[in-house]
């Protein structure tokens, strides 16, 4: 089994990545802002809270995200199913309460695997950043979406995330800087760290990513 955690900006591509490795590796994808959307488009009482943070490019308090993350990683335990966390931890709160649930659980944290990206280059990503309706999918139009264009995997209708506009992704590249960037230190000196150069095509950052997971211990 793989229990890994996929750190980078916002952009840096974890979603993306998380996909392709998910079939490789038969690993399940839990993406914390996918949930959180989801629990939005159902109106229901968590995705009414989780809103109002969202909008602002704001973290989710943290008690919320650990209850919901405590819940998840015993289901997959119990199921001896592996996962890729994209999008959790985002604190060192998050991250310190993710190892105290492993061990409760008594397994380990197989890695922190970090796609690094210049900011410069996640503005660019966000701004141009085109989402599917349907399977989260994203999608890059730097010169503007073409008018018909659908989901590449699944056909689906293509929209921007309301958190996708210039004022909130300037807020959320802060957030990160400021909440989410003392994780790397975190886990680098937990001896957890993994880095991956994250610019350049999707293709060549799988395949730096694969070379990494091939010296993963399993368990
Ligand atoms: P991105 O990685 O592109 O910023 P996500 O889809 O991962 O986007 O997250 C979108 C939003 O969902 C975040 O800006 C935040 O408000 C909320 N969110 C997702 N995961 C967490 C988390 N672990 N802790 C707090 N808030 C979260
Ligand atoms: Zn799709």
């Amino acid at each position: 089994m793989i229990r890994l955690i996929l750190l980078g900006g916002p952009g840096s591509g974890k979603g993306t990545q998380a996909d392709r490795m998910k079939e490789r590796y038969k690993a399940v994808k839990i993406s914390t802002g996918d949930l959180l959307r989801e629990e939005i488009r159902r109106e229901s009482e968590l995705g009414r809270r989780a809103r109002q943070f969202m909008d602002k490019g704001e973290l989710v308090p943290d008690d919320i995200m650990i209850g919901i993350l405590d819940k998840i990683t015993q289901k997959f335990e119990s199921r001896k199913q592996s996962y890729i966390l994209d999008g959790f931890p985002r604190t060192l709160p998050q991250a310190e309460a993710l190892l105290e649930m492993l061990k409760k659980q008594e397994v380990a944290l197989s890695s922190a695997l970090l796609i690094d990206v210049p900011e410069s280059e996640l503005v660019r990503r966000l701004s141009s950043r085109w989402t599917c309706k349907n399977c989260g999918a994203t999608v890059g139009y730097p010169d503007g979406k073409p008018r018909h264009a659908v989901c590449g995997q699944c056909g689906g209708e293509l929209y921007q995330r309301d958190d996708d506009k210039k004022e909130t992704i300037l807020n959320r590249l802060k957030v990160y800087r400021k909440n989410t960037e003392p994780l790397i230190r975190y886990f680098e000196e937990k001896g957890l760290l993994k880095r991956v150069n994250g610019f350049g095509d999707p293709d060549s950052i799988a395949a730096g990513i694969a070379e990494i997971l091939e010296h993963l211990p399993r368990t």
